[in-house]
């Protein structure tokens, strides 16, 4: 059983959370961590240790690319034994990626690493960036009482009410407080009055292993999007572009994709020179069911890949972890069609 006060990482990476107005444009630029935790001074309050580290310059997330998920990785790996969990401050719009690629990349991880930020600056007098900041350094320190044990042992997002797991969610509003949402999985914790956790719902390893951390990422993957009226040539220049391994196929409904001759053949094409493509539905909540209808079984005789019902943010980070890891596509495939950390509902 712990004794100690928790202690924890807070890794900044940039965000609306810690941004600033630009005097001249007026336009919200990301400003550095001192102004952030200068915001809210009841943070020690909680009594713990709290060390961080910052981007440098810190970032908007839409700028945030697979070199910047190594740092926070690394910054993750380097301070692995010595903190009871980490916060990752991020920018709202790339955070259901990078939640995903992370819980892929930390490969056996078995500590609470929180993701949060907020919709209005935490400067701001009206925010949620204050609330989400310390409820997530408590999600960070909490342990089951039970097993003395981090209560949360995987890659999750924090944002208002609701714990998420990191690679089920995706960002629903740009402009409500509870912007993310887990449509396929049940929330981790709700954030009332207390923090309730929902024990059964939590990831944990199947066996414990030290943690082992996957840096490359293989960025040769694309989303190819359905819509009625797309056209021969242009499925027919996207599916031929260059250096393409893996393709997350966006598709309506159960994962139904057009049935007609030109569509399956130019498919099929793309899957026998090795061009992983996997189904994806379009829909934020359900998953593919291709065996359902024709038009969704015209795409698993052509040789795409179920993703059941992962997230596209969970699919496009798969397809860069497996094939950063130099799997040839019959060996993606197979991963691909695995549950790796709770990503998918087999
Ligand atoms: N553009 C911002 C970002 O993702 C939005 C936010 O943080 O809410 O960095």
């Amino acid at each position: 059983m712990k004794d100690h006060k928790p202690k924890i990482l807070i890794i900044y990476t940039g965000g609306t959370i810690g941004m600033i107005e630009n005097p001249e444009t007026k336009a919200l630029q990301p400003f550095d961590f001192s102004h952030l935790m200068e915001n809210v001074p009841r943070v020690k309050k909680l009594e713990y240790n709290i060390d961080n580290i910052q981007f440098d310059p810190p970032i908007d997330s839409s700028n945030m690319n697979p070199q910047h998920w190594a740092d926070i990785a690394k910054a993750i790996e380097d301070n692995y034994d010595d903190y009871d969990g980490f916060v990752v401050l991020h920018g709202t719009d790339t955070m259901a990626f990078t939640a995903s690629a992370l819980s892929f990349m930390l490969e056996n991880l078995s500590k609470p690493v929180i993701i949060t930020g907020s919709q209005l600056p935490i400067g701001e007098v009206r925010t949620d960036g204050d609330e989400n900041l310390i409820t997530a350094l408590q999600v960070a320190a909490e342990v089951d009482k039970r097993t003395g044990e981090a209560m949360v042992q995987e890659v999750a997002i924090l944002f208002e009410n609701h714990l998420w797991r990191g690679n089920r969610s995706t960002k629903m509003s740009a402009n409500n407080f509870n912007a993310f949402m887990s449509n396929n999985y049940p929330e981790l914790a709700r954030i009332g009055l207390d923090i309730k956790y929902f024990k059964d719902m939590l990831y944990r390893l199947p066996s414990k292993r030290p943690l082992k951390v996957r840096y490359n990422l293989d960025p040769n993957v694309m989303f190819l999007e359905l819509h009625p009226g797309i056209t021969p040539s242009t499925i027919k220049y996207l599916l031929n572009t260059p250096d393409i391994k893996g393709i997350v196929l966006k598709t309506y409904g159960a994962g139904n994709s057009p049935s007609e001759p030109w569509f399956t053949s130019l498919i099929r094409e793309a899957t026998d020179r090795g061009v992983v493509i996997v189904n994806v539905t379009q829909c934020p909540n359900g998953g593919v069911h291709d065996e359902l209808y024709e038009t969704g079984n015209c795409l698993a005789k052509a040789g795409v890949v179920s993703g059941h019902d992962m997230t596209s943010e969970a699919a496009i980070t798969k397809l860069m972890y497996l094939f950063g890891m130099g799997l040839k596509p019959d060996a993606v495939k197979r991963y691909f069609n695995s549950d790796l950390c709770g990503e998918v509902s087999l």
